[in-house]
């Protein structure tokens, strides 16, 4: 086991193992850098994941005190995970590109009231080796000669309804998950436990894929159970080392640079509550935009009673898209798209979430038909808004005695534009094969895709980090998560975070080799 001083002040500490600690992490590893990566969660083995989404829901999710105002549930605002492997534990594996006209939103969709849409600062051809280069890591379906994953019973549905309707571009999607035997773990064995965190370890997760590889570099050390607290300056304005909490102890390590990806609500929370005399509004925060622009897509759901048998819980979730609602046709009444894929629940989250407000046989009616029941998950772009925040509260503390996030987020007139047109688009590929009863569900489940709080551009006054996510502020302070995002296309964000670290990986490698760092 490889274990660094900490007075080395030559290590990169990444700050998070999820899906951007833990690949640039490994990236930096396998290219000779002493990494340590700081993970607040535990480790756990593969003996402790078992399919029981009730179980894994307490021993992975992120828990610690958060607020909400505006549209959020105001205690539990956003679902991410504290473990090692972060949120890379729960997620779906669902792993759709950006689309040009998405990294181009303020070119293609005009001047949106209200919002701050602008195009990326890194072009949709300048990204597209590094989604191949992710893509192979991950394995996805679809993609780089690997196979889809096979049709399930609830995709079979999904297909035949929007066909039916004229729809075209359908299939199993791009998923982080084995289709085949692949990178020492076995294919997907469509049992539906997927955000429980795979049993048999098909999907990608950084637990088992990049942790292990970097460790097996004999150059990266993994210290779980450290909640990172400060970001250290030197006389010089640049960070010195990090300071995090480790069984009730406070510890300082020493670094050459440092990498923040906490999924977004935690990178705000570190850069906000390290203000000091040179960096009076957070660290990093000249631009005051530390924590606005925070976007994290709808989510909304159609079930339809079908008229036979679906066991829709029997396949992997999201395995199963239609994409040709994603473009950007102003006639509809919105700028921007979003995605229709596949999405089974448990009777409980049913029972609870539904029919807002349902009782009686209303209800019981539907879940006694659990067996007949389709489901799909619609996924819509949101743009960003300045009043869309994250902050720190004044005086509310959480365990750790922080300050506790709040998160501010209302729906821009353009979302509620779309989430209406998806409904009736998603009702109509059920009633198109004959339902017996259709549903539209709320957005009721909370942010699961996070991005904006720390955009990249090339303008310091207009943005907090650079095009490779380095904080314009602090030359050795860089961001690796969903915050680097400057608008939020109509997919989930995972591969784009990806994409992004091991691009970042390679920019400091560079720099590195220049001096510069
Ligand atoms: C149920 C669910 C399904 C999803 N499905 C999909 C999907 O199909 N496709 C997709 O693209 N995305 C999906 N996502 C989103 C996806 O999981 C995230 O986009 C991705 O994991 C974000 O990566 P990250 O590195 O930013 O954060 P994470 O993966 O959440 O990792 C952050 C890590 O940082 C740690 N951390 C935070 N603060 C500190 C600190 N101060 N000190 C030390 N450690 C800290 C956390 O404990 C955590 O382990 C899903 C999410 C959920 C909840
Ligand atoms: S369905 Fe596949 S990806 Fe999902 S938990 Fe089972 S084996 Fe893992």
């Amino acid at each position: 086991m490889t274990h660094f001083s900490l007075d080395d002040s030559s290590v990169f500490v990444v700050i998070g193992s999820g899906a951007g600690g833990g690949v640039l992490g490994n990236e930096l590893a396998q290219k000779g850098h002493k990494v340590v990566c700081l993970e607040a969660g535990r480790r756990l083995e593969m003996s402790d994941i078992v399919n029981d989404e009730a179980a894994m829901f307490g021993k992975l999710t992120w828990l610690d005190r958060r607020m909400a105002t505006g549209k959020p549930d105001p205690n539990f605002p956003v679902w991410g995970c504290k473990t090692v492997g972060g949120t890379t534990m729960h997620w779906t594996g669902a792993c759709p590109r950006f689309e040009p006209h998405e990294m181009r939103a303020r070119t293609t969709y005009g001047a949106l009231p209200d919002t701050t849409l602008v195009d990326w600062p890194v072009t949709p051809e300048e990204i597209a080796p590094w989604y191949d280069k992710a893509e192979v890591r991950l394995g996805v379906t679809g993609r780089q000669g690997m196979p889809f994953l096979p049709p399930g019973n609830n995709f079979k549905v999904l297909e035949a309804g929007a066909r039916k309707c004229g729809y075209t571009d359908i299939d199993t999607h791009n998923m982080a998950i084995n289709s085949i035997e692949r990178d020492d773990r076995p294919s997907c064995h469509q049992l539906g436990f997927c955000t429980s965190g795979c049993a048999v370890g098909a999907k990608w997760s950084t637990l088992y894929t990049e942790i292990p590889k970097a460790e097996e570099t004999g150059r990266f050390e993994l210290r779980p159970e450290c909640m990172v607290t400060g970001i250290e300056l030197g006389p010089d304005g640049r960070v010195s080392g990090v300071t995090y909490l480790h069984q009730g102890k406070r510890v300082t390590q020493k670094a050459r640079a440092v990498a923040v990806a906490g999924n977004v609500v935690e990178t705000t929370r570190l850069l906000l509550n390290n203000s000091s005399d040179r960096h009076p509004q957070g660290l990093a925060n000249s631009s005051g935009l530390v924590g606005r622009n925070y976007m994290r897509h709808f989510t909304i759901q159609v079930m339809g009673v079908m008229p036979g048998k679906v066991h829709f819980h029997r396949q992997t979730h999201l395995a199963g898209v239609v994409r040709d609602e994603r473009g950007h046709r102003p006639e509809r009444g919105f700028a921007g798209g979003f995605l229709i894929s596949t999405v089974p629940f448990t009777p409980e989250i049913l029972a609870k979430n539904m029919i807002t407000g349902g009782w009686g046989r209303d209800l019981t009616e539907v879940l006694d038909k659990y067996d007949q029941l389709a489901g799909m998950l619609l996924t819509g772009e949101d743009p960003p808004q300045l009043s869309n925040r994250i902050t720190l509260h004044p005086t509310e503390r959480d365990g750790y005695g922080l300050p506790v996030p709040v998160i501010h987020y209302e729906d821009h007139p353009n979302t509620i534009a779309m989430k209406e047109y998806a409904w009736k688009a998603g009702r109509r590929i059920y009633e198109a094969l004959g339902a017996e009863n259709v549903i539209e569900m709320g957005d009721y489940i909370p942010a699961t895709h996070n991005m904006g709080t720390a955009r990249m551009g090339d303008d310091p006054r207009a943005s907090v980090c650079s095009p490779f996510g380095r904080t314009h502020d602090v030359a050795n302070l860089y961001i690796a998560d969903g915050s680097l995002f400057p608008t939020a296309g109509g997919c989930n964000p995972t591969l784009t975070i990806v994409a992004l670290a091991l691009r970042q990986a390679q920019h400091i490698d560079r720099e590195v080799a220049a001096g510069r760092l």
